[in-house]
């Protein structure tokens, strides 16, 4: 008789958590890939994955960044990157991208991009999940957070573009969000979204290089529009000037997050910013999951079609048919 196959996710289970090198990378690669499949197996393999690595996971420090396309985001990560393992940091990097599903291409999926971090052996990149909504690519990406953090990356940077919504969930899983401008960024103040302006915690002029005098100006211009946002602690966000083509400004700017990381950590702000983050995903997928469920439930299904054709006719109120439809789904499933 054969010897019992050994489970083939305790072994990638058992490589990711090992030392690090190629089998882990690849054992990460895996372990992704599993998290981003939509079968029903595949989920519940990725659940097992998710509960056997949590107690590895959280040790990371989890940098959000985004801007407008073109503003120096892969240049500013491959110099970020190459400047942090070079003082011994193991650097992931993720991406949230839902147009990824559009175009076919992801924002990290050009391998131009990143050409010597990619090939670095104590860095690991990944694209965006192809394809999906915004919830459900954030909702990868999260996991994925976990999963390089079990693998020993202590530093998680999470890419997105700065359009649509992606900055907000960007923000709402990662412990400080940094956003990238661009020299001329002051002189027109009312084109930077007011609401992302709210979400960073330190502002970045990139490619300052080009024009050191535009680049002091809008500093000093978001730096007095900062006074003037939302809540107090804008008061306090940080603008940076540097060039991340030149490099010049990587040690400067990581002091800026290491300070604000420390000052976060001592006042108890970073534990219960990330309390507050679980708690609200776990909120925002149990809606995911509700309405999906809702959706295929027989009763839903079979009564849908003649409600929503009442609702267009005005024979039924909105209010009055959507009561309908969760009493069948809701009463059917606790009859006895
Ligand atoms: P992304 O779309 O935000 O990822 O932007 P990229 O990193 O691809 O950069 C877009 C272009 O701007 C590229 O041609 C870069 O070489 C250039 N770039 C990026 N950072 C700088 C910088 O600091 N100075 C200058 N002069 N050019 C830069």
């Amino acid at each position: 008789m054969a010897a019992a196959e050994p489970d083939p996710d305790a072994a990638m289970c058992a490589r990711l958590l090992g030392p690090a090198g190629p089998p882990q990378r690849r054992a990460l690669a895996k372990a992704i890939t599993l998290i981003e499949s939509t079968r029903q197996d595949h989920r519940l393999r990725a659940d097992a994955l998710l509960d056997a690595v949590l107690p590895r996971s959280g040790g990371s420090f989890r940098l959000g960044l985004s801007g407008v396309p073109g503003v120096g985001k892969s240049t500013f990560i491959e110099a970020l990157g190459l400047f942090l393992v070079g003082q011994g940091h193991r650097v992931a990097v993720l991406a949230v991208d839902p147009s990824s599903s559009l175009g076919g291409g992801s924002i990290l999926g050009d391998k131009t991009r990143m050409e010597q971090l990619s090939v670095h052996e104590q860095a690991f990149i990944r694209p965006s999940p192809a394809g999906g909504t915004l919830g459900g690519v954030a909702e990868k990406t999260r996991e994925s957070i976990l999963l390089c953090e079990a693998a020993g990356y202590d530093t998680v940077i999470v890419e997105t573009v700065g359009v649509g919504q992606s900055e907000a969930a960007v923000a709402g899983m990662t412990d400080m969000f940094v956003l990238l401008q661009l020299p001329n960024a002051g002189d027109d103040l009312q084109a930077i979204k007011k609401g992302v302006m709210e979400l960073a915690d330190l502002v970045v002029i990139n490619k300052a290089d080009l024009d050191e005098a535009a680049a002091t100006r809008a500093r000093a211009q978001i730096t007095s529009a900062l006074r003037w946002l939302g809540p107090h602690s804008h008061a306090a966000t940080q603008v940076l000037q540097l060039s991340a083509l030149k490099g010049t400004g990587m040690p400067g700017f990581w002091r800026a997050v290491t300070d604000f990381r420390e000052r976060q950590s001592d006042g108890g702000q970073l534990a219960a910013r990330r309390q507050a983050q679980d708690q609200a995903w776990m909120w925002e997928r149990i809606e995911a999951g509700l309405r999906q469920r809702f959706q295929q439930h027989p009763a839903v299904r079979a009564a849908l079609p003649a409600l929503t054709r009442d609702l267009r006719a005005g024979h039924v109120a909105a209010s009055v048919a959507a009561r309908r439809l969760l009493d069948l789904a809701f009463q059917a499933a606790a009859a006895p």
